[in-house]
């Protein structure tokens, strides 16, 4: 029995051990999987976003449509909204404050007709979103966000993500940012009363700002800059988080 006994011991322990480790693989294998699953279930999403929500109302910017279909929303809003991460709507990103409408997104891009390579200043980081689909296009961007929490949250989103050319800066973004300037693009995502004098003399000739202005009824606004002078269109009523800060005063 000695023997043989020993034998069985050693089968039965190795057996244990190798269900273990199995089922420590198709653990891992599974999360894998799920994981895959996800993702597959967001690209879904993604991809009715655009077609539904983007490419029906007009837009036309293939290098916007392509950012939208590429950048993940679902991992620049909070874990509770995951779900509704690619719905036809703003959502909450605390501290009382709004990631935008897709649509919004890809209206507000596609008026800046952004260029490879250009500078940009957005003024209201929030999530990061709208900046992750500027650096997608290939924009030198500069994102200024006056809440130091959404700024350091979006700052993480961003550099996860692998989003090397966006930098993220505290402050209020009234002032723009002087060091970087002047800017190709300029992109405001808060509403001001009116129009920060700062933002359009750090705007280069033949730059564009696209800004949404007023209080209660608010106009998205295109703002081109001339060698001949500023010219400012309304482009859309939107609604959007106030501009705090300086502009207040
Ligand atoms: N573009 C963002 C959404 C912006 S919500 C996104 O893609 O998620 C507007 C943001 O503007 C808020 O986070 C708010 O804190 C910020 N904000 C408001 N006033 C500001 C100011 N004066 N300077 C910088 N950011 C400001």
């Amino acid at each position: 029995m000695g023997k043989y006994g020993k034998r069985k011991m050693g089968l039965k322990k190795m057996v244990v051990l190798f269900s273990f480790i199995f089922l420590i693989f198709s653990c891992q294998n599974k999360g894998q999987e799920d994981l895959r699953k996800m993702e597959k279930k967001f690209m879904t999403l993604r991809e009715r976003m655009v077609q539904e929500q983007i490419e029906r109302r007009g837009i036309k910017d293939k290098k916007v449509l392509e950012a939208m279909r590429k950048v993940p929303r679902h991992l620049f809003v909070p874990e509770e909204y995951i779900n509704e991460a690619y719905e036809d709507y703003p959502l909450p990103i605390g501290e009382g404050q709004t990631i935008s409408q897709p649509y919004i997104v890809a209206k507000m891009t596609e008026l800046l007709e952004i260029k490879e390579g250009e500078k940009v200043l957005e003024i209201g980081t929030g999530s990061g979103y709208q900046a992750a689909i500027l650096a997608e296009m290939g924009a030198k961007v500069y994102t200024i966000e006056i809440l130091p929490k959404l700024a350091e949250k979006a700052k993480k989103t961003l550099s996860n993500l692998g989003y090397e050319n966006v930098t993220v800066l505290v402050g209020d973004g009234f002032k723009g940012y002087l060091p970087e300037a002047p800017y190709d693009k300029i992109i405001v995502t808060a509403a001001p009363e009116k129009i920060p004098e700062p933002l359009i003399e750090q705007l280069k000739i033949g730059g564009k700002l696209v800004i949404p202005v007023g209080k209660y009824n608010q106009e998205l606004k295109l703002v081109n800059k001339k060698e001949e002078g500023i010219f400012v269109e309304s482009v859309l009523p939107v609604r959007f988080v106030p501009m705090v800060g300086e502009v207040e005063k």
